[in-house]
């Protein structure tokens, strides 16, 4: 039986929001998002509160928005944004309290995902590169850290369903059948 949090963690384009919010019904638990919750609470897309605060007030706003959305039931699902794990704080914080999903996919999957519904409104381009060539340079960059973050590290490139499917075999096996 699930008691702790599951916080999923991989690069944007992975399925965090699409998977999580899956699983979470799967689960009867509930959902919540990082980034949906900056939005609601700032009132602000990504984009803008990078536009005027930086990227390192976003990150501060972001791993202030990971403690208030980490509930106290422990039956909840939290996407996260995928620069989370930047911070040493918010991967410590996370294993400390749930279970850590890295939802892991290539570069070319995600550049594939990504270009077919650009997001460029919530998510500024971190450099104006091509997109498959940002998102490369990022998987190395980050790699390490999304490992370090993770208890268990599951292949996304598969169906949302077969997704949640993997997800439940390996954390509660007896539920997923
Ligand atoms: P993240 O929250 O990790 O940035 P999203 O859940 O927003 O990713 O998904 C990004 C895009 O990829 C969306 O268009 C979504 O429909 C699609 N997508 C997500 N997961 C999958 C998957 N497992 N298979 C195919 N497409 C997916
Ligand atoms: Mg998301």
């Amino acid at each position: 039986m699930i008691t702790q949090p599951i916080y999923l963690v991989g690069a944007r384009g992975c399925g965090k929001t699409t998977v999580g919010c899956a699983l979470a019904q799967a689960l009867g638990f509930q959902f919540s998002d990082t980034d949906h919750a900056l939005l609601a609470s700032t009132g602000q897309s990504v984009a803008r509160i990078v536009e005027t605060e930086g990227w390192t007030g976003f990150r501060a706003r972001e791993s202030e928005i990971l403690h208030k959305v980490t509930g106290a039931c422990g039956h909840q699902v939290i996407a996260t944004g995928g620069g989370i794990v930047l911070s040493e704080a918010n991967r410590r914080f996370m294993r400390e309290h749930g279970i850590v999903v890295y939802l892991h996919a290539a570069a070319a999957v995600l550049a594939h995902r990504l270009s077919t519904v650009p997001q460029e409104e919530q998510r500024p381009s971190l450099t104006g590169r091509p997109i498959t060539e940002e998102i490369e340079e990022i998987l190395l960059a980050r790699e390490s850290l999304y490992q370090d973050a993770a208890h268990h590290v599951l292949d996304a490139s598969a169906a949302p369903q077969d997704v949640v499917l993997a997800i439940m075999r390996q954390l509660c096996p007896c539920a997923a059948g």
